[in-house]
């Protein structure tokens, strides 16, 4: 093992009376990392989907060391780095064409101690739901809930918690985690009112282009060879591209205003729209976008906080990933929250002794806790990293530049 990198924690034995049988409600990056986790602390996991099939939509996902860690200490290094591109460089490029700065992400790596990893989301979501079922999750697909009910015990000391399903069928757990994303049910039911995102201003188009043809191409075949993260960044807009699976997938995201109809969150993209909004950039995008055949559009919605707590008072129901804090995606950092918020519940909930309220209420406390100000802070810095990465040419934008130039100097010695 090499050093820096963690060791799989191993599977705790736990006795009937302290073993808590959990929900999940979401399959998602934050629903099975949870399970991961709560199940390595030897209590049961069942997990609640509404999809009929379990799979994420093809596209690329970057995965920073604070996240690789927590996959390294689930047991899924080994797996997940034969499907993990580790760029070498991240690159921060002006509009025109004109390199800004860079950082160093293998030094990154020593310095960390984990690795910097870029996915195609369906091989990170694979790994993930092989190794809950491995560690003995159970999952039931097509199960949308709509309600959460709860039920004292005789003796009042512990607090039991029913997930109601779309078509009826109800499920008893002795603790709820509503991992459902951004457009969280739980999160509603845990309110008790209403609660839609906020909007951003924002839309990702999210692309994938086969690099087969990049490879002709003299000027884009750099890309696809020597793997780095790009940031285009310029006014009111920026791109981002890595490659995926070993060179054979380009992904890119490009984010622009949003220009949705009102109550639409994903749509079919057109292609001619997306490829004028990038006419005037550096002609290495309007080349890269030439390849591409057809996009979807999606709305960028954030979470900015949860009040007054992340859990409901009876302690047997808590949410946690986008449903508790979605963040633009400019940190690269959404999923890398729900991956540490799963790893931070399923610890606390392994120093539980027994099934009562106060155990349960110890245990959720403390992961709110720990997750509360950090995952805020995430939030607000993706807003901050949206005005920066969007200001036009002028006064502001060069002393952001000079700011990243320092900054890379100074990482760099
Ligand atoms: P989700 O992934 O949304 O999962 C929720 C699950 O719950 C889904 O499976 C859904 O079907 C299910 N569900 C919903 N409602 C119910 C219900 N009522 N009953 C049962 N099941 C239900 N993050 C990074 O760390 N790195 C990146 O590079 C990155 N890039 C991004 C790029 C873009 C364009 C976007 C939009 C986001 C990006 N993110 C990134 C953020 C990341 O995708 C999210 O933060 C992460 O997927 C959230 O995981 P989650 O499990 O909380 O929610």
């Amino acid at each position: 093992m090499a050093p820096g990198i963690p060791s799989p924690i191993q599977q705790q034995y736990r006795d009937d009376a302290s073993r808590l049988e959990i929900i999940i409600v979401g399959a998602g990056l934050g629903g099975l990392g949870a399970a991961i986790s709560i199940l390595l602390s030897g209590h049961t996991v069942h997990i609640l989907e509404s999809a009929s099939e379990i799979g994420e939509i093809g596209a690329g996902i970057q995965c920073l060391p604070n996240s690789t860690r927590v996959l390294y200490s689930w047991g899924l290094g080994e797996k997940l780095s034969q499907h993990a591109t580790c760029p070498r460089l991240c690159n921060m490029i002006g509009w025109k064409g004109n390199k800004i700065s860079d950082m160093d992400f293998h030094s990154y790596e020593k310095e960390c101690g984990t690795p910097f990893w870029d996915f195609h989301r369906a091989n990170l979501h694979m790994g993930l739901l092989e190794r809950a079922q491995e560690l003995g999750a159970k999952l039931t697909t097509k199960a949308k809930i709509v309600d959460v009910e709860y039920e004292g015990s005789a003796d009042g000391e512990s607090t039991i918690a029913i997930a109601l399903c779309e078509d009826g069928r109800r499920f008893k757990a002795d603790l709820i985690v509503g991992a459902d994303g951004i457009n969280s049910k739980c999160r509603e039911i845990l309110l008790g009112h209403e609660d839609p995102p906020l909007l951003t201003g924002d839309l990702a188009y999210r692309l994938l282009l086969s690099t087969e043809d990049m490879m002709k191409d003299p000027e884009l075949k750099g890309f696809v060879e020597d793997p780095q993260v790009n940031y285009w960044i310029g006014p009111d807009a920026h791109a981002v591209n890595y490659v995926l699976r070993g060179g054979k997938l380009f992904n890119m995201v490009l984010l622009v205003p949003d220009d949705m109809p009102a109550g639409a969150n994903t749509l079919a993209g057109n292609v001619e729209e997306m490829r004028a909004l990038y006419k005037d950039w550096d002609p290495r995008i309007p080349k890269l976008l030439a390849l591409c055949e057809q996009v979807h559009k999606w709305r960028l919605m954030i979470r900015p906080g949860l009040d007054p707590t992340w859990s409901h008072e009876s302690a047997a129901f808590t949410i946690l990933g986008d449903a508790a804090h979605a963040t633009l995606p400019y940190l690269a950092s959404g999923a890398g929250m729900s991956l540490e918020d799963g790893h931070v519940l399923g610890i606390c909930l392994g120093k539980i002794k027994n099934k009562s309220i106060a155990e349960k209420k110890r245990a959720l406390d403390v992961y709110e806790r720990c997750r509360r100000e950090r995952t805020e802070r995430v939030v607000s810095r993706g807003n901050r990293q949206q005005y920066l990465y969007h200001v036009h040419d002028g006064e502001e934008q060069q002393e952001r530049d000079r700011k990243l130039c320092a900054f890379a100097e100074f990482n760099g010695e």
